[in-house]
């Protein structure tokens, strides 16, 4: 009798398998190993010597060829353009003033932020003031500075028509448009609102206020916006205004502000594929934003000046953090930790991003997932959460890449200080552009109340 009967196919359990970051994939492994062991010229070790670990360094050369590439993209597509650098992005007075080198304007978002602009040297004139929170004096300063004022709502509007009734001079406003671009979920707390007319009342108003003038129109779509296409949206939006205000009162626009919010070429948390694959390029928004309004009829003479506010698309590749090893250890689950001296205390875009992190020195082949810490008593304070790493020895060092945007602004002096931040300029030559802290810039800041003085343990 035969026994050969067929076996049946064995059923196989579906399983899911945790994405390992480390993994060879089609853009191989090995180059994200290459040690960095120079930024410009300037040896790591040397600039952690002389100013200590962690330091932030600046680029002045990555800065200057960014925003000449930026500035490129919509310059060859569009008659009329001017950039504004974003000061929250990062507003440290050496990196600003390159900017303002290179021709941009400042756009502040607070009071303190337009007085570094005027300190830098900016003219008033060409300060753009936006933000939800404006004093009456602050409102009044730029009234007299002729600067322009973006305003994000009614009461801030009310406000400056109350202002203007006693003041010598006119004031130069814009409004903040906020839209439905199909980046969800919507930033619609800012400025008015397109869809609702609630911008369109705001601009009636302006117009029948006769000691304000109506000089543009601003918005600011979100932030690391990984489709062009949103910008085509808002940029037909704000044209559209454009032209019902040219309609009705025979008024042409000065400028359309397309604002900030491209994409740095950081990989995102979780994203699949690296950030310098999927960011679009300043050639690709240029394209969208310019042939939007291009194509939208204004007359020539009418053409309204392109104002751009990009903050981390041209500051992000500029900046670098240096830091070192404290420790290695293993978890409870096996997995091996580094921890090094610097965390989310100055690197808030850890929370963001997946920063690509380099040793500073040659290492050996062997590599690891592993977790990335920072030196805080604190369990969130996560570099990377898992990473494949050459192993990494006690005070090694190592650069964080692409760090430029919002970290020295949004450091915070928990646990730790704030350490020195350098530039590097186009020769070559290191410069301290600010101090790191200590104690004194703390306690400066307090008082003790008498009682307090004496205790006894
Ligand atoms: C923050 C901000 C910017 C810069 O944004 P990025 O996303 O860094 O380009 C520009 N304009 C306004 C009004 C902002 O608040």
């Amino acid at each position: 009798m035969s026994t050969e009967t067929k076996e049946k196919l064995r059923y196989e359990r579906p399983m899911i398998r945790k994405m390992n970051a480390g993994l060879m994939n089609k853009f191989g492994t090995r180059t994200e190993y290459q040690p960095t062991s120079h930024i410009d010229t300037v040896p790591v070790k040397r600039i952690i010597e002389q100013y200590g670990s962690p330091c932030f360094v600046i680029s002045e050369r990555t800065i200057r060829k960014t925003y000449q590439s930026a500035l490129r993209a919509f310059k060859t597509r569009y008659p009329k353009v001017q950039f504004a650098w974003s000061y929250k992005t990062n507003y440290l007075d050496a990196v600003c003033k390159v900017f303002h080198q290179e021709g941009a304007w400042a756009e502040v978002v607070s009071g303190f932020e337009y007085e570094k602009a005027i300190r830098n040297g900016v003219p008033g004139n060409k300060i753009l003031f936006n933000g939800p929170d404006k004093t009456i004096a602050e409102l009044k300063q730029a009234i007299e500075n002729e600067s322009t004022i973006h305003i994000d709502h009614f009461d801030e509007l009310y406000d400056l028509i109350e202002i203007v009734e006693t003041s010598k001079k006119k004031a130069k406003v814009a409004i903040r448009v906020n839209m439905d671009v199909g980046v969800y979920p919507l930033w619609d707390r800012f400025g008015f609102n397109y869809e609702s007319y609630q911008a369109w009342n705001a601009i009636t108003k302006i117009m029948n206020c006769e000691k304000m003038e109506l000089v543009g129109l601003h918005t600011h779509i979100g932030t690391f916006m990984l489709t062009a296409g949103a910008y085509g949206i808002a940029a037909s939006k704000l044209c559209d205004l454009a032209m019902n205000i040219k309609a009705k009162w025979n008024k042409s626009i000065q400028y359309i502000d397309m604002g900030g919010g491209f994409a740095s070429t950081n990989t995102l948390r979780g994203s699949y594929l690296p950030g310098n694959d999927i960011s679009p390029s300043f050639d690709d928004y240029a394209e969208v934003i310019t042939s939007t309004i291009l194509n939208y009829g204004f007359k020539q003479e009418d053409l309204p000046l392109l104002m751009l506010e990009s903050g981390r698309a041209l500051i992000d590749d500029a900046g670098y953090l240096v830091g070192s090893v404290l420790a290695n250890k293993r978890l409870a689950d096996g997995r091996r930790a580094t921890i090094m001296d610097f965390g989310v205390n100055i690197l808030f875009t850890a929370f963001w991003y997946e920063h690509k992190i380099s040793p500073a020195q040659e290492f050996t082949h062997h590599s690891e997932d592993m977790v990335v810490y920072g030196p805080l008593c604190m369990n969130i304070d996560k570099v990377r959460e898992s990473v494949n790493l050459p192993l990494l020895n006690r005070g090694d060092h190592v650069v964080v890449h692409k760090v430029g945007a919002y970290n020295m602004t949004q450091w915070m002096q928990f646990i730790a200080m704030r350490p020195n931040v350098v530039m590097i300029d186009m020769k070559g030559e290191v410069h301290l552009i600010r101090k790191n802290e200590t104690i004194e810039t703390l306690t400066d800041l307090e008082s003790i109340p008498a009682h307090l003085n004496a205790f006894k343990l």
